[in-house]
Formats: structure tokens, C-alpha cells, sequence
């Protein structure tokens, strides 16, 4: 008789197809070998109570950041620290983005080697094209490095991107990238704001009464979001590409997105936890400067609607580790960006529980769909024998106070700072590894680089042919 590694006993555990089951989970050389009853006489040398606990897909974060300058991650505790966020959090897997003006060959393997020396959390990376080499080199950097979404800076104009070591680009530029996609399965993420209406509405008179998140937002209003959205939705139409939104922010964004998708379907849609838990009334001050900017109640409520609809598909944090030095500063000088990655699981969940959001609508958000969009789908975002156990236990009677400690990040604050949760993440296990466990970081680390073949329509086609488990 087999003997598995660890028995998690106890359980309420997440099955796709049936939602909450008491059943008890298998673990063997860090994959799901068993899905068994109480009663079973499985064997194995680890026996782990869970008295009821909730037991998730390992979240998924797909749009981190990391480094301290965010283009690429370079030193250990850009690694370490910033996924130790995130495995506190429940995260068991993140994308995070390289960005450079350099061929990619040169930066993506000293980037995985980083990654790989002290990850708590699998990573996959998206790369940022900004060069029409990076475009050329589309085909290679899938087949050499596994590397299947690709960001876009629609703001890119002129100097703007001169901060990351970027070119200016044009619309025709985003149809070259978006054809490259199209053609090779790959997805596009572009960052949706037009910056020549940000240009001009430099000069508009702000009310600045409100404080400087609501300041930040007059400055660049939604429509700056939703025109650029509606525009490179209707050229991924056009030119047939998978078209990824991230970091969804307002209902006009939401609705232009709509629009689009009533005549082509393959069309994405991220938002991150701030814009779902954060208001312009939200006194976090400048630690919430963000691009694009924290919005209005008006701007929640719809993300909320369409999350529990399933039209939007993925939670992310857009995660960035900027120091606090940065952030402590009048809203026209400080950073934009913040940490993020450990509340995703935590806020969205209970957040979402609060409202009535069914639980399944949750774990797609902040797993399964990102697994499918991204081509790691049924390896990660699932619970089913021959899987990666990737697993997040969650204790719905504990409860947690964000700050900047129990964040981890090397950023040494949170906008969040004081917020209640009322739900703990009490174990997160990374391929049969705990990488937390019961509330406190392992002192191993274990993440592994994540190859993936497809992005986009294409990935999702592939997760559909897997089916689901009976
Ligand atoms: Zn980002």
C-alpha cells in the first residue's frame, strides 16, 4: 500500500464542479495523490488536522512587480521578501513582469536565477515589449523561456517610458505587438490610459479639499482608462489577439470592455484588491498613489458587480515593493505604487464572502482563471489528483489586523495599514511544501520557475480539452 507524504485531515476542501466537500486531501512528491473520505485508511507519514478549515487552490497572483527600481527582480530580498507576502497571504504561484529596453535573453535568466535562489511561491514572468526587437523576438522568448503574455505601455509616448529604459510607441506599434500575439498564442496586457488627455488635463484646475487620492484621480480621470481600453479591444478584434486588461479600475473601463466583448470574446479583464477594497476616502494618503488612481464608491461597487457576473476575470495586486521613502511626499511627487500581493486571497475573500459573492466565484478570480489564462492551468488553480498541491487554508473564525509586519514586504508599509480581516490564512503549501505554516514562514524556501507554453485564447482552449474532474 502506498504510503503518501501528508495526510490533511479534516478539511472543507474546494472541488471544482462540486464546491465545499468533507474530504480529506492526499499529498505525494508535491502533487494531489489522493482525494479520499473520513473514513479512509490511506496512509501517510504526515498526518495534519485541519478541524474544519477551508482549504483553497493556491491563490494566484498575475501581475506583480518586483525590484527596487520594479523593472526586474536583482537582489535576494526581492525575492524573499516579496514572496514571503505573498505566501503569507495564501499565494502559491505569481507572474511577475520584467521590464527593460535590453534584448530579454540578457535579463530573463539572471532574473529566474534570483527568483529561484529564495521564492516562497512558484513565478512565471511576463515581459515587456517596448522595442521592435522585443516584438521580432516575440516567437523565441516563447520558445526559449516558456514566456507567453507580454505587456504593452499604451502610455508610452514620447518620454514616458524613458523611466524603464523604453522608446516612445504608437497605435501602429500596438498593432505590430498585437499581430505577433495573434499569431503565435500568446496575450497582450496592455496598460490602458491615454496619456495625451493625461497631458492635457495637466492643466485643469483640481480640487485638492478632498485629499490627495481623490486629488490624484481628478488627474487622471476614468475615461483616460476607458478610452484606451475601448481602443486596444477593438484592435485585438482587428487583429484576432488575446487582449488582457489589467488593473481594472473604474466602470467606464468595465463598460467599454462590455462593449467590445458584445462583437469578439477574447477579451480579459484584471482589477487588483485596491480598487475593490480602496476609495478616494480611503486615509492611506499618498501610500495609495497608484496608476491608474484609486477611484470612487461609484467604481467599487461596479468591479464587485461584474467580479460576482464572472466579467471580470482574474484578482491581481500589481504589487511594488517602493519604499516608504518614496511614498512620503506631496501627491504631484510621490511614487505611484504600493505593495499588495499578501491581501489579495485575504481581502478579496473575505470582502466578497461579506457581500454574498458564492465561493466559487472567488476562487476562479484569484486562482483557477489565471491559471487558465496563462497556460498553467490544470498544473496550478485546481485541486484534483495528479495536480500540484498548491493549497491555501483558510480559517474562516480567525481573524487579522494588515500592517505593515504582517505584510513582510521590504516596502515597510501598506495602504491597508489597521484593516481588520476577518478570516487568516493559516497554512499556504507550495507543491506539498508548507511555505506557511500555522501563520508563520517556513524557513526554507521552495518556488520553482514556471515554463508556460500559451497565453490567452489558445491557454484557455487548452484548459477546456483537460475538462474537469468527475
Ligand atoms: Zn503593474
Amino acid at each position: 500500500m502506498t504510503v503518501h507524504d501528508t495526510r490533511l485531515a479534516g478539511g472543507r476542501v474546494f472541488l471544482h464542479g462540486s464546491g465545499l466537500e468533507d474530504v480529506d486531501l492526499l499529498i505525494n512528491d508535491g502533487l494531489v495523490s489522493g482525494i479520499v473520505s473520513r473514513d479512509s485508511d490511506a496512509q501517510a507519514r504526515e498526518v495534519v488536522q485541519l478541524d474544519g478549515k477551508l482549504v483553497l487552490p493556491g491563490a494566484i497572483d498575475p501581475h506583480v512587480h518586483l525590484g527596487k527600481d520594479i523593472r526586474v527582480p536583482k537582489d535576494p530580498d526581492d525575492a524573499r521578501l516579496e514572496t514571503a507576502s505573498a505566501a503569507a497571504g495564501g499565494i502559491t504561484s505569481m507572474l511577475v513582469y520584467l521590464m527593460s529596453g535590453e534584448p530579454y535573453e540578457t535579463v530573463v535568466p539572471g532574473a529566474q536565477a534570483v527568483m529561484e535562489a529564495d521564492s516562497y511561491v512558484d513565478f512565471g514572468f511576463h515581459i515587456c515589449v517596448g522595442t521592435d526587437d522585443h516584438v521580432h523576438d516575440i516567437p523565441a522568448y516563447m520558445r526559449e523561456f516558456g514566456i507567453s503574455s507580454f505587456k504593452f505601455f499604451m502610455n508610452f509616448k514620447g518620454e514616458e517610458g524613458a523611466y524603464l529604459g523604453l522608446p516612445g510607441n504608437d497605435d501602429g506599434y500596438m498593432y505590430d505587438v498585437l499581430g505577433m500575439a495573434a499569431d503565435n498564442g500568446a496575450m497582450i496586457n496592455p496598460h490602458p490610459e491615454n496619456i495625451e488627455l493625461v497631458w492635457k488635463l495637466k492643466n485643469r484646475p483640481i480640487d485638492e479639499s478632498r485629499g490627495p487620492l481623490s486629488a490624484w484621480n481628478q488627474s487622471r480621470p476614468s475615461f483616460v482608462e476607458a478610452e484606451a481600453v475601448q481602443r486596444v479591444a477593438y484592435m485585438a478584434q482587428i487583429t484576432g489577439a488575446s487582449v488582457y486588461a489589467v488593473h481594472t479600475s473604474s466602470r467606464l473601463a468595465l463598460e467599454a470592455m462590455e462593449r467590445q466583448r458584445r462583437s469578439y470574446e477574447n477579451l480579459f479583464i484584471e482589477t487588483c484588491t485596491q480598487y475593490l477594497t480602496l476609495t478616494t476616502d480611503a486615509d492611506c494618503g499618498t501610500y495609495g498613489k497608484v496608476n491608474p488612481p484609486i477611484r470612487e464608491r461609484d467604481d467599487l461597487e461596479a468591479l464587485w458587480v461584474a467580479l460576482a457576473e464572472g466579467k471580470v476575470d482574474t484578482v491581481g495586486s500589481d504589487h511594488n515593493a517602493r519604499h516608504r521613502s518614496f511614498k512620503e511626499k506631496d501627491v504631484w511627487s510621490a511614487s505611484a505604487g504600493f505593495p499588495g500581493t499578501g491581501g489579495v486571497l485575504p481581502l478579496t475573500l473575505s470582502e466578497g464572502l461579506r457581500r454574498g459573492v458564492p465561493l466559487e466565484r472567488l476562487v476562479d478570480a484569484t486562482s483557477t482563471r489565471s491559471a487558465k489564462l496563462f497556460g498553467m492551468y490544470p498544473q496550478k488553480g485546481t485541486i484534483r489528483v495528479g495536480s500540484d498541491a498548491d493549497l491555501a487554508v483558510v480559517d474562516l473564525d480567525g481573524s487579522y489586523v494588515i500592517n505593515a509586519a504582517t505584510q513582510h514586504s521590504g516596502a515597510d508599509y501598506t495602504p491597508w495599514e489597521g484593516t481588520e480581516v476577518p478570516l487568516s490564512i493559516v497554512h499556504t503549501i507550495v507543491r506539498g511544501q508548507f511555505a506557511l505554516r500555522d501563520g508563520q514562514l517556513a524557513e526554507t524556501t521552495t518556488g520553482r520557475y514556471l515554463r508556460r507554453e500559451h497565453s490567452g485564447a489558445v491557454a484557455l482552449a487548452a484548459a477546456e480539452h483537460e475538462g474537469e474532474p468527475s
